[in-house]
């Protein structure tokens, strides 16, 4: 019996998650300014600040605004937006070098090292977008903006408003498994070892302080975090800043390349995860002797400590069932 428990715990293939912002991050542009704005005939500058004017004024937060403002120019300018039509603009967001194999090599570099390796996105952007990109299959989940959208397809109300705290909540639905965004399970408290995905598996890549909230719940856990930049411009204020206050735990340029600094120290996380995986796994086998010790100590004591005048058949009955316990332990005991 042993031996089958054991080889059950050794097949067991652990898992590891990457987690994704997306503008910037994946894409050298900002979704909405460089390609949605602009797809409507507007002007990116006066949407944006007409967009934070009327968060200011109102209060409201800076997603749910534009948002409702897309909304607005759609009416105004007899426009409609149907998911189509974000899906098609999706197929024309640019992506950084290499991001299109990245997830390939990456996925078979875990493979040979014994661990599941699954990607998500968690974007402010706008869901539909990233779900048109030339990348979305590659995604377990994409969790970002959202709109409800009418029986003819045509958006009419924010269904998601992901901003940078609420992000953190997909890190809890992507480590406990509790995927769907309405579910409330997300908040039941989970032993470590009943994790989908332990928070020490989870990396997180980011590039702007919209995303500190993540990086740092993510390192705080045990896990990882690393911050990119633009390689052509090359401005890497963020990146230091972020290091500096301990939020990241590598910065790179954003080339998902064979060769890049990111696609290295990605490897090197693995690396680190499929060997504390390893012990976890030599742990568990070595747990399973040990606690049946425990077990058989503890019954052994109580059998013990049974009064005199008890019916010989139940202490007989008792003292059998703890010598086929102690057979069951490997190795000799007194
Ligand atoms: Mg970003």
């Amino acid at each position: 019996m042993y031996e089958s428990i054991k080889r059950e715990i050794k097949a067991r293939k652990p898992k590891m998650a990457i987690c994704y912002d997306f503008d910037k991050t994946l894409s050298p542009d900002d979704m909405h300014t460089f390609t949605l704005i602009p797809s409507f005939g507007l002007d990116k500058n006066i949407f944006w600040n007409e967009s934070n004017a009327l968060a200011q004024d109102n209060l409201m937060d800076k997603n749910l605004a534009w948002m409702y403002l897309l909304l607005r120019y759609s009416n105004t300018k007899r426009l409609s937006i149907k998911k189509d039509y974000f899906n098609k603009i999706g197929a024309d967001v640019p992506l950084y070098d290499g991001v299109s194999t990245w997830f390939g090599r990456m996925n078979k570099y875990a493979e040979s090292k014994g661990i599941e390796l699954e990607h998500y996105i968690i974007s402010s952007g706008l869901k539909e977008i990233i779900e048109g990109s030339k990348i979305a299959s590659q995604f377990k989940r994409i969790y970002a903006s959202s709109y409800l959208y009418s029986a003819d397809g045509v958006a009419e109300w924010p269904a998601q408003a992901v901003n940078y705290t609420n992000k953190t909540q997909f890190i809890f639905r992507i480590a406990k498994g509790y995927y769907e965004e309405y579910d409330e399970r997300v908040n039941n408290s989970m032993n470590d070892a009943d994790l989908t995905i332990p928070y020490e598996n989870i990396v997180y890549i980011g590039d702007s302080a919209t995303d500190i909230p993540c990086m740092r719940l993510v390192k705080s856990k045990g896990g990882y975090s690393i911050g990119v930049y633009d390689p052509v411009k090359n401005n890497r204020d963020n990146v230091y800043q972020l290091y500096n206050d301990g939020r990241i735990s590598f910065y790179a340029p954003a080339d998902y390349r064979a060769r890049s600094n990111i696609s290295k120290f990605m490897k090197q996380i693995i690396d680190e995860i499929a060997a504390r995986e390893a012990m976890k796994t030599e742990r568990k086998v070595l747990e399973i002797p040990a606690n049946l010790y425990n077990t058989y100590k503890t019954t052994k004591t109580v059998i013990d400590s049974l009064p005199k005048n008890m019916k010989p058949s139940i202490k007989k009955k008792m003292s059998s069932e703890l010598d086929e316990m102690k057979t069951m332990i490997e190795g000799n005991i007194e």
